[in-house]
Order: structure tokens, then sequence, then C-alpha cells
């Protein structure tokens, strides 16, 4: 099969040039050599500017894909000083990918950044918020303070709310639970632990691998063979990150689309429910974990009326609250859920995610939103 990007070596007629430019050869295929690619990046002319939620609502040069990595690159070279002003552009960043969709390198440019941000949380050079969160984290085990307790109980399926959902959202674990049970399963919850995927996108990962330990022990001992989460950035960070950090895991992680989707005979919806909605993908579930159109066909199957956003599936825009950009740039996280908020409430009153951090940032910008669970909840009664 053609790499997908073969088209663009025979535009640039780069087959011809391979003779006499090696550095144009080297620069074009020597993709995934550690070291020099956030110096590739820097060089690059911002082609997946176009994408970027902090560009579109920023503007700015320094916060643009390759403008962060170009500070990221003068600052691991010594020639630009890492402190807490010149770093904090580089913190604009949701870790939401969609660079890495549209880059010819797949680059995700925040991963091209965490080499600056760990050496900026090390000399306490990172945001406030991030440093509290850091902090939180360490103490806690949980990214808000200190946690409730939850009483621990046992099942075949193992359900974690997540940080944002047991802070803020906490009528969503119930309902999860609640309709979980009601369908056939015999749901376990434990005093879970932050999965620790804060801590990977601010920069710290040293107490990422420490949280996943621990969050892996606590899994371990309930004994599940599954663990179904409500925020897709837990089951990427379980599925994808912790195996990356040699945390291996002796039980299947899904996000919870995933499992109402590969259940669906189990619900029985009620035929006079009729709903029109918008929807919103949430970054982590379509680009981080490859499932664009699972929101959209999961609505579809429980009967919903959809009117599609412009923005969804591969190319869907980040709420603006995604890779702690709440807790390092507030405003611009707020500015962010406005665009989106502003194109969803176009074409819908109500929008459906599947994300508790999605849901949050709509919510706290004046703007209708329900997890999915919620509103397959309310169809099956
Ligand atoms: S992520 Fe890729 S496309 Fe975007 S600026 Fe960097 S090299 Fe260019
Ligand atoms: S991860 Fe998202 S916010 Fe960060 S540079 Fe890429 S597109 Fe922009």
């Amino acid at each position: 099969m053609p790499w997908k990007w073969s088209w663009l070596l025979e535009e640039a007629g780069v087959r011809k040039l391979l003779s006499t430019s090696s550095l144009l050869y080297r620069y074009l295929l020597g993709r995934g050599d550690g070291a020099s690619e956030v110096v590739k990046c820097a060089l690059c002319p911002n082609m997946c500017r176009h994408a970027c939620p902090v560009s579109i609502v920023d503007g700015r040069e320094t916060t643009s894909p390759a403008g962060k990595s170009r500070l990221a690159m003068l600052m691991e070279r010594g020639l630009l000083e890492l402190n807490q002003e010149t770093v904090k552009p580089v913190y604009a960043c949701l870790s939401c990918e969609a660079c890495k969709r549209w880059c010819y390198f797949e680059f995700s440019v925040s991963e091209l950044l965490q080499r600056v941000k760990s050496k900026s949380v090390s000399a306490g050079f990172a945001p406030p918020g991030a440093l509290e969160v850091l902090s939180n984290l360490r103490s806690y085990g949980y990214a808000y303070g200190r946690p409730g307790r939850v009483a621990p109980q046992r099942g075949e399926i193992l359900y974690l709310a997540g940080c944002t959902v047991r802070e803020y959202l906490p009528g969503l674990a119930e309902k999860t639970v609640k309709l979980l049970e009601e369908n056939g399963w015999k749901v376990a919850v434990v005093d879970e632990k932050c999965c620790g995927v804060p801590a990977y996108y601010l920069g710290d990962l040293e107490l990422f691998k420490e949280v996943a330990r621990t969050s892996r022990e606590t899994v371990s001992e309930s004994g599940a063979e599954t663990v179904v989460t409500s925020c897709p950035s837990c089951t990427y960070a379980m599925r994808v990150l912790y195996p990356r950090f040699g945390v291996k895991l002796s039980f299947r992680v899904l996000h919870i689309t995933e499992l109402l989707s590969q259940h669906l005979n189990r619900f029985k919806t009620s035929s006079n429910k009729s709903v029109k909605v918008t929807y919103h993908d949430p970054c982590k579930l379509s680009y981080s974990l490859d499932e664009p159109d699972l929101l959209r066909n999961l609505l579809v199957s429980f009967g919903v009326t959809v009117v599609d956003p412009w923005r969804r599936g591969r190319e869907t825009f980040c709420c603006g609250y995604g890779g702690g950009l709440s807790f390092s740039h507030p405003q611009l996280a707020k500015m962010i859920a406005g665009e989106r908020v502003r194109e969803l409430s176009q074409y819908a009153e109500l929008a459906v995610t599947a994300c508790p951090t999605c849901k949050l940032a709509f919510q706290s910008n004046g703007y209708n939103a329900v997890d999915i669970v919620e509103l397959v909840y309310d169809l099956t009664r």
C-alpha cells in the first residue's frame, strides 16, 4: 500500500532531487528519528496551523504549532532562557492531536514539547495552575485536591468515573452505573486514583508513571478483567500511554461509547421519544483513539436525529479544556470553548458529547450539553 504522503513526494519532485539534495531527502524521509523532530517542526511553515484550535482562536505566531516548536527548540539548545514567561506559550496546547492528522511527519506537537515541559516542571516554571494540579496528583492521586472516598463494590466490569466526573459531574457516574446495571452488567467500583493523564499533558512524566502504577494496582486488586471509563482521556492513558511507559495491564480498557456500541442489542429505547441534537466528537476519541465516527453512529443506532456540525469526526475541534489548558491558560481555554459553542449552537440547542471535560467546558460557557450516557439513560425509560 502506498504511504499516505507519497503524492507529496511526487508533487514536490523529491524523487528527482534525491541525488542532488541529501538534506531535503533527510528532512522529508527521516521520519521518527528522535532529537531532530522538534527541529523539523520548527522549520515547517506551519502546515497544520489551519486545524489547531489554539492558533485559530489565539492567532499569535508564538502559540501556533511550529511557533511552539521553535520556542522549544531554542530552549533545548540554550539559545533562549527557559523561565516562567518564555515557557508560557509552550503550555498553550490542548494535546488534541489535530496537528498530527495534517502533519506530513505525523507529529503531535504536544509530544514534541514534552522535554521542555519536563524541564520547566522541574525548575518550577510551569504555569501556576499546572503546578497546582501536579501537586494535587502527587499528594492525593486526584487532580482537584483531596477527593471524597468511594465505597467499593464488587462486580464483573469495573467502572472508573475519572477525576472530572467525581469532582463536577457525580450525577453522570450514578447514571452510568445505573444504566449498565439495568442492562445486564454487575458493575464494580473502587476508591479509584487518577489515571495520571494530566501529569503527562503538563510535562511531569515521572509523576505520570508513578500515578499510572498506582492506578494499575488499584484496578488489578479489584480483579476486574474489563474496565470502562467515562473519559476518553482515561482510556487513552491506560490503553495507549501506560504500555508506552512500561506499565503493562492485565485487563482491557474500554471507553463507554465502545462498550455501548459492542452491546447495542441489550438496550431497548422508547419509540415515542424523538430527539434532535448536534454532537461534539471529543478529540481524544476521534484522533487519539482513532474512533472518529463512533459517537455519531451510536446516536443513529439509538434512533436520534443528528445534525452534523461542520467540524466533526476526523476534523473535530477541541472543546478548549483539553490537555490541561483550563489549568494552565484558563482564559484561552474559555475563548476556545466559546468558539466551539458558537459553532455547535448554530446547529441545535443541545449537543451530545462523550467526554466529561467537553460537557463541563460547554456547560461552563452557557451551552446545553449532555453526555451520550445521559441521553441513552433518558431514551431507555
Ligand atoms: S506538526 Fe507537522 S505540520 Fe504542524 S507545524 Fe509541526 S511539522 Fe509542520
Ligand atoms: S495538539 Fe492541538 S492545540 Fe496542540 S499544537 Fe497540535 S493542534 Fe494545536
